[in-house]
């Protein structure tokens, strides 16, 4: 525990304690008396990114059955405390090219079939107040967020299509640059065409149509450029559904100490700011595992490829489950590190942006490896166990869990209805709308 995070918690504590009567029970000693299980429980507890939509639509996996090698079921969700998940739509580039909406149509769909599938233990949510139903409910929310602003085809059109059947994040690029938005996957390469300036005139209108939908507009996966030009674009504070610390672990797709800062203050005047969901991926929280996975590369991506073309050979349909399955497998070969490896990326976020710019964005289903102890959505209580050790409190924990999500989705919600009230759309500009 950190004597100044001590200190600065009874410090807050002591005028609650003085107001207190006699009739009524010092609050503040309850709170500090929860067992980091009983403050788990108390939580609605928020995971801003999973892949199991691939598994249920390729390989027709249902929640309610065992895990089999990934990371969420309605059994495991259950048992960590898991209120909400937003699940991924994530279109592969090369594999659907040409038929991108085609391909996130059906991804959406796949969730959808889950939720009516199963009404008793999941129910599909579109907003914060849909997230608190479900869990006074006592049922996994379902949201939907794409991965990859290739899914709208240039178009807003699909956009707002996408919106209407519950989308309700977008990241604006994958790994893949796209004709708008730029993306770190391949911001080095020569041979991709980027954008000027990080997102082109089209780019800085499908952020201001977000905005007006109330779609989250998600920087994880965009480039260095393209985050900034998307912060100053946003009437609606951004956020990471999935990104970590690159001053931690130097990969490109993790975010700099002055992005997180930059996350913590974005949107409007009034704005309460945006929020950093971390990533469990282990090449995102640990150099160590990152560089042995690069060295790992050359190898391993030789062998991948000879087993697709043996299996497309043989007349098979590649599904999600074959490649994870390749992956995991060479994943494995590289010690995982320790769950403190997410614990510093987690404090740090806090410690950079602000306690309340800070929360949990797994990659569930979308990773070939995460650090020891985290095996599937079960585990999730070992974090708030592991930040109460550190020194965070009751309250800080439930904030990192989902109440920072909760407050930063009610903002955007909140900003949509404003935008929505307007007669004139707001001109774009390249300047900042606003003065912070
Ligand atoms: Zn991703």
């Amino acid at each position: 525990m950190k004597p100044p995070r001590l200190f600065a918690i009874l410090a807050l504590s002591l005028p609650v304690v003085a107001q207190s009567t006699s009739s009524q029970k010092p609050v503040t000693h309850q709170h500090a008396a929860l067992s980091p299980e009983a403050v788990h429980r108390s939580a609605i507890v928020i995971d801003t990114h999973a892949d199991t939509p691939q598994r249920m639509l390729d390989d027709h996996y249902d929640l309610a059955e065992p895990l089999n090698g990934g990371y969420l079921n309605f059994a495991a969700a259950k048992q960590g405390n898991l209120g909400a998940e937003f699940f991924s739509i994530w279109v592969e580039p090369k594999l659907y090219d040409g038929h991108y909406a085609r391909r996130t149509l059906e991804l959406i769909d796949a969730v959808h079939q889950a939720a009516a599938k199963h009404p008793d233990q999941m129910t599909m949510a579109y907003s914060a107040e849909d997230i608190e139903r479900a869990h006074r409910e006592h049922k996994l929310a379902a949201l939907m967020g794409i991965e990859g602003g290739h899914s709208i085809e240039d178009s807003l059109g699909l956009l707002r299509d996408y919106y209407r059947l519950g989308v309700r994040y977008m990241t604006l690029t994958w790994s893949n640059s796209n004709a708008w938005a730029d993306s770190s996957g391949d911001a080095d390469d020569p041979m991709v065409k980027h954008t000027q300036d990080g997102l082109s005139d089209f780019g800085k209108d499908v952020v201001y149509e977000m905005n007006r939908l109330g779609m989250m507009v998600d920087i994880s996966h965009v480039s260095d450029k393209t985050f900034y030009r998307a912060v100053i674009t946003s009437r609606a504070p951004v956020f990471a559904s999935h990104s970590s610390a690159r001053a931690l672990t130097n990969a490109p797709r993790n975010m700099t100490d002055d992005m997180l800062r930059a996350v913590a203050r974005s949107g409007g005047p009034n704005s309460k700011g945006g929020v950093v969901m971390v990533n469990f991926y282990s090449a995102f929280i640990s150099d160590t595992w990152r560089t042995a996975w690069a060295a790992q590369a050359p190898e391993r991506q030789a062998a991948e490829k000879a087993q697709v073309e043996k299996w497309k050979d043989e007349g098979k349909t590649i599904t999600y489950e074959m490649t994870d399955a390749m992956d995991k497998e060479w994943a494995a070969k590289i010690p995982r590190p320790p769950l403190s490896a997410l614990i510093d990326h987690i404090d740090h976020v806090a410690r950079v942006a602000g306690i309340d710019h800070v929360g949990l964005g797994s990659d569930f289903d979308g990773i070939p490896s995460s650090p020891e102890g985290i095996d599937s959505a079960a585990d999730l209580p070992k974090i708030t166990a592991a930040l109460m050790e550190r020194g965070y409190s009751s309250e800080e924990c439930r904030k990192i869990l989902g109440g920072n999500f909760l407050r930063f989705f009610r903002e955007v919600q909140a900003t949509a209805k404003q935008l929505q009230a307007q007669v004139e759309r707001p001109k774009i500009t390249d300047q900042q709308p606003f003065k912070k």
